[in-house]
């Protein structure tokens, strides 16, 4: 129902001689909405013939011409144009590498760093903290900064957006999903391209509100710094003026300890809460002063009460 698949490739276009990408879909394989590439085995019947469709020349739309898709024992061997289509013989064309247009593709992904790596990250380990190394498209990473949290609406899933880095590649940005596939890295430019999926809706929602708060020395001051804040909130007792934050199934990151401080007889810590996440407990916070904020450790976080 709705269902398809889709030919994905490049071929020459006959109006300006460059090279132009295609997709297609279509309905006359399994529609199970696959990606169908050179080298790919499409056709169980072991059968050749031309899929045709028609394509267009990007630089002039109007400029419409005949794509084939050169089927050889099941297989995708070439793509043929305009008058190709005619004079190729089908049964003449070799079988190529299996798989090759899939190969191909992820070597490019891996050049450009822009795609889903073949090598996985523990969605467990959100939020990663500032300065984890992990391995993606064969390099070595590291954890810059996690900017953006994404629940998923009504789910209980939580994406986690980060920018990382690598000697060979400079920045990009990652999310981590349990939903979207394990892990996703794009360009700048590309996640430019498409805003409000990896950034937020408004500009310069990055980073946001930002405070001080004392806490007693508990730990080692180094423990603290770039450490995600958690809220867990449930309920709200607002007879007594005392805001309660009791267990919630999921804590969501909401900002971040920036910077810690030792004073004589405690640490001053910099947080910097993003807008988006605080907007559904803002307005608790109008008019109100932070009386106190407790902090405890979390799965690699900070969970932080305030009262
Ligand atoms: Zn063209």
């Amino acid at each position: 129902m709705g269902m398809f698949d889709t030919f994905y490739g490049d071929v020459k276009c006959p109006y300006c001689n460059e090279i132009h990408e295609f997709e297609e879909q279509t309905k006359s394989y399994d529609c199970t909405m696959s990606s169908l590439l050179l080298g790919d085995y499409i056709d169980k019947g072991n059968s050749n013939y031309v899929y045709e469709f028609k394509w267009w020349c990007d630089k002039d739309r109007s400029k419409i011409f005949n794509v084939g898709v050169a089927i050889r024992r099941g297989q995708i061997v070439k793509y043929l144009v305009e008058d190709e289509i005619e004079s190729t013989d089908i049964m003449k064309l070799e079988n190529i590498e299996d798989g090759l247009g899939k190969r191909l593709l992820y070597e490019r992904v891996c050049r450009e760093a822009n795609g889903y790596p073949k090598e996985e990250l523990d969605y467990e380990l959100n939020p990663l903290v500032n300065g984890y190394k992990f391995i993606a498209f064969d390099v070595e990473w590291e954890v810059v900064r996690l900017y953006r949290t994404n629940d998923l609406f009504a789910s209980g899933h939580i994406e986690y957006f980060y920018e990382i880095k690598s000697k060979e590649h400079g920045i990009r940005i990652m999310r981590s999903s349990d939903v979207y596939g394990n892990i996703e890295i794009r360009t700048l430019e590309l996640a430019n391209k498409y805003r409000e999926l990896y950034f937020n809706k408004e500009e310069g929602e990055w980073i946001m509100i930002e405070f001080k708060i004392k806490v007693s020395k508990e730990e080692n001051i180094n423990s603290y710094i770039n450490k995600p804040v958690l809220n867990r909130i449930l309920s709200i007792e607002e007879s007594t003026n005392v805001y309660m934050f009791n267990d919630m199934p999921k804590e969501i990151v909401i900002g971040i300890i920036s910077d810690a401080i030792e004073l004589e007889d405690c640490y001053e810590l910099t947080i910097k809460l993003w807008k988006e996440k605080i907007k559904i407990f803002r307005e608790f916070f109008v008019g109100m002063e932070l009386a106190s904020i407790s902090i405890n450790w979390l799965k690699g976080g900070k969970l932080i009460c305030i009262k």
